[in-house]
């Protein structure tokens, strides 16, 4: 395992060399394309107006519940941190309102989901009573006869005691299948510099609950987080697997945000006493969290998840980023990310709330994608996913063959073994499944790009080479 760690790092520093990572070797992970720092402000316009569904007419579709108990250290995210049970019934009332209108503008009475996922926040940081008055409005909305499954995010302390259990029993009973266990670590010296509010005894405690009522779990772990050694890591994954849980999803700390948020990752970085591990050990560190992985029979589904059956991963994820369905979000700093379009609501709650009441949807910012987005967005987010991008359904997206708009750059990342092909798909190899927002990045459009053209070696892998705008 040393060894296949000693050839990662290498494999790294060549890829530095030839110009494919950047130079300082960051990541920036990639969420959307374009990334959502360029989306531009839109207020009171209808994003919607002149929307054509998909023909299978089908969504994945998207709750956000932004409270939390407190801001973990290393989250960016803008979560509404110690709001009261009354704000939380004024939330979920502007959610409903949401929907009407949101439904309306899209002319159905439905929106008939593939997939559902309730991210936040914390969906679960709501009373049992709450959280059934949530899921009744929710899924009435929805036509859930073709939906393949139904997540939720949450956190190990609301699903513990007797409340815990109610809120677990009103998810099944609502059709949620899949939970995304934030545990984050097994350590509990980690999980207080991490600023979490639960305990590894917690953590133990609500993997049970889960197994014992039925749900698949997918339990999520910081990778190298400041002050934990690479064999504290790789013990907490080996504990993760000694768990049996259907998945395990491996995050590295990302020090460059790519959220709105920036300032809880600054604060992490001027306050924590612990120094960051150097890029080469974390590196390192990612490179034998997958070996010890794949020794407990856990193959990598969906980027940084690796599960023990094909078949366990957010198929809310798949659904966005490789298979493209048209997404529905809804609540504050919710996106929708249709086929040929973007919007996303306010992060301010107070006008979320005030744009609903007066009968307008709270969109902060949107955009109807370009043809050379359209062709980006395409290709990149699958391989962001490390999924598979089939060549007929992009012809099918875009109208042209990936290989007449991005041959030259596909046949270079495949002569340096990071891409592969054959007669249907294009997809990572095992070496670039290792760098997929790297590979995401080799077809962002010039000015989009992380970093800019000399932060990136001068080699036949700069990613500005080849990149011209298309029209
Ligand atoms: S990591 Fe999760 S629980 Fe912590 S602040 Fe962010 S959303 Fe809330």
């Amino acid at each position: 395992m040393l060894e296949e760690a000693r050839k990662s790092v290498a494999e790294f520093h060549e890829l530095i060399r030839l110009g494919f990572i950047n130079k300082t070797g960051e990541f920036v992970s990639v969420h959307m394309y374009p990334p959502m720092m360029q989306h531009p402000p839109m207020k009171g316009g209808d994003i919607f107006k002149g929307y054509i569904p998909r023909k299978n007419g089908q969504f994945a579709v998207y709750a956000h519940i932004p409270f939390c108990i407190q801001q973990c250290a290393f989250c960016y995210y803008p979560n509404v941190i110690g709001a009261s049970e009354n704000e939380k019934d004024a939330y979920l009332d502007c959610m409903d309102r949401e929907m009407g209108i949101c439904l309306q503008k899209l002319g159905m009475d439905r929106l008939k989901a593939r997939s559902i996922l309730l991210g936040g926040g914390t969906p679960t940081h709501m009373s049992p009573a709450q959280m059934k008055r949530f899921l009744g409005f929710f899924t009435s909305r929805l036509d859930m006869s073709a939906m393949t499954q139904f997540g939720c995010d949450l956190d190990p302390l609301t699903m513990l005691g007797y409340e815990g259990r109610e809120r677990m029993r009103i998810l099944r009973g609502a059709g949620v299948s899949r939970l995304a266990l934030g545990a984050q670590s097994f350590s509990d010296a980690i999980l207080k510099k991490m600023g979490r509010h639960h305990n590894n005894a917690d953590n133990i405690r609500a993997i049970g609950v889960a197994k014992e009522m039925g749900f698949k779990l997918n339990l999520e772990l910081i990778c190298d987080y400041p002050g934990e050694t690479p064999e504290q890591f790789l013990a907490i994954v080996k504990q993760a697997m000694s768990l049996d849980v259907d998945e395990i999803m491996i995050y590295r700390l990302k020090i460059i945000p790519c959220a709105i948020n920036p300032c809880a990752i600054n604060k992490l970085l001027d306050s924590r006493p612990d120094p960051l591990s150097s890029n080469d050990e974390q590196i390192a560190v990612k490179s034998m969290a997958r070996d010890t992985l794949r020794s407990g029979g856990y193959r990598e589904t969906l980027t940084r998840v690796f599960s023990k059956t094909a078949a366990d991963y957010s198929h809310y994820a798949k659904d966005y980023m490789g298979d493209q369905y048209d997404t529905v979000g809804f609540g504050y700093y919710a996106m929708c990310q249709l086929h040929d379009r973007f919007c996303q609501s306010t992060y301010d709650l107070k006008e979320y709330c005030r744009e609903l009441e007066a009968g307008r949807l709270p969109i902060m910012n949107g955009l109807i994608r370009s043809r050379d987005q359209q062709f980006r967005r395409s290709l990149l987010m699958p391989l962001k996913g490390n999924l598979a991008v089939s060549k007929e359904a992009y012809r099918e997206r875009t109208g042209t063959a990936m290989s007449e708009v991005f041959g030259k750059k596909i046949d270079l990342l495949k002569k340096y073994g990071l891409l592969e092909e054959d007669a249907e798909f294009l997809k990572a190899t095992e070496k670039g499944r290792f760098y997929a927002d790297e590979i995401a990045h080799f077809f962002f459009h010039p000015d989009l790009m992380p970093f800019p053209r000399e932060q990136y070696a001068d080699g036949p892998l700069n990613p500005y080479n080849d990149n011209e705008t298309m029209n």
